[in-house]
């Protein structure tokens, strides 16, 4: 489905970014494989994805920094010859009540979450546009999707600077759709509901744990890291080629509002 297209995926050395980097791989992208620390993880995403028989690398940056989300890019370019997908992903969170909460780990969480998405569109939408649309490859010239959560909508106490964030990449993301567009580039987001990966491991690893947490999901399952991929696959091929400044919830229904299932 994305045969020949050229991909980087940030945070892919771990959960829904290490899922989306072998998907995309999977379905023919040649991706890069972005991590700030655990090398031999990111080298185990890039030898599973070199098994498909496309190419993998993998690249070391801290995308809240601007000089390595640059260098990055260049990489992409020297290794791939250009870059059609970006799926920005890295994310954290660092939690606490507001009052004890510190400007440094208000400020990590926005750095990386919302000002790490910001660079990295940056650099992928210069690119995109230098290139303009290669018809053989993709009706775009480019697809950007953000990783955001449901907590661009849903409130989350005890963790203000991880939803501040993801609200302001739902905003981030509908600003450079709107103002992207005419480039032919399409900027969309997921929003993931609970995802078995180790960002929330607290919330699923035992049994209390995952009954608790299982009562905000109708579907009543915990989602995987391919429930994800699978999402960002499609958002970045051809078949979702009218999907612009769109945030597709992957979330079993957590924005549902289950605790009015029974009437409320
Ligand atoms: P994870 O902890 O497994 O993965 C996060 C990745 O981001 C890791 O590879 C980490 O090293 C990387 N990262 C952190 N800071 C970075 C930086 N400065 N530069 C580059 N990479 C950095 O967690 P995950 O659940 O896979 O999270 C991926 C994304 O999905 C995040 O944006 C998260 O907010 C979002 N999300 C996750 C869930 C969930 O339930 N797991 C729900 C909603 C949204």
């Amino acid at each position: 489905m994305l045969k020949g297209q050229k991909a980087l995926v940030t945070g892919a050395n771990s959960g829904i970014g290490k899922a989306t980097a072998i998907a995309l791989g999977k379905a023919g992208a040649d991706v890069v494989v972005n991590y700030v620390a655990g090398r031999e993880d990111a080298e185990a995403v890039v030898e599973e994805i070199a098994s498909f028989g496309v190419r993998a690398v993998a690249h070391e940056a801290d995308v809240s920094d601007e000089g390595q989300v640059a260098a990055m890019m260049q990489r992409t370019v020297q290794e791939f010859g250009t870059l059609d997908i970006l799926v920005a992903n890295a994310g954290l969170q660092r939690d606490a009540p507001v009052t004890e909460m510190t400007l440094a780990q208000w400020q990590k969480v926005l750095d990386v979450n919302l000002t790490g998405q910001f660079l990295c569109a940056r650099e992928a939408a210069k690119e995109f546009m230098r290139r303009g649309v290669v018809p053989e490859v993709s009706r775009a010239a480019g697809k950007i999707i953000c990783m955001s959560s449901v907590h661009q909508v849903i409130p989350w106490a005890g963790h203000v600077n991880y939803a501040a964030s993801k609200g302001g990449v739902q905003m981030m993301m509908e600003t450079l759709a709107q103002e992207l567009a005419p480039k032919k580039i399409r900027v969309n987001a997921i929003a993931p509901g609970a995802i078995r990966t180790p960002i929330n491991r607290d919330a699923w690893q035992t049994p209390d744990a995952e009954k608790d947490l299982l009562r905000l999901i109708p579907y009543e399952r915990v989602g995987d890291p391919e429930d994800i991929a699978h999402a960002a696959v499609a958002l970045a091929s051809d078949l979702m080629d009218y999907v612009v400044g769109t945030t597709l919830f992957v979330d079993g229904g957590m924005t549902l509002f289950p605790g009015f299932a029974t009437g409320g």
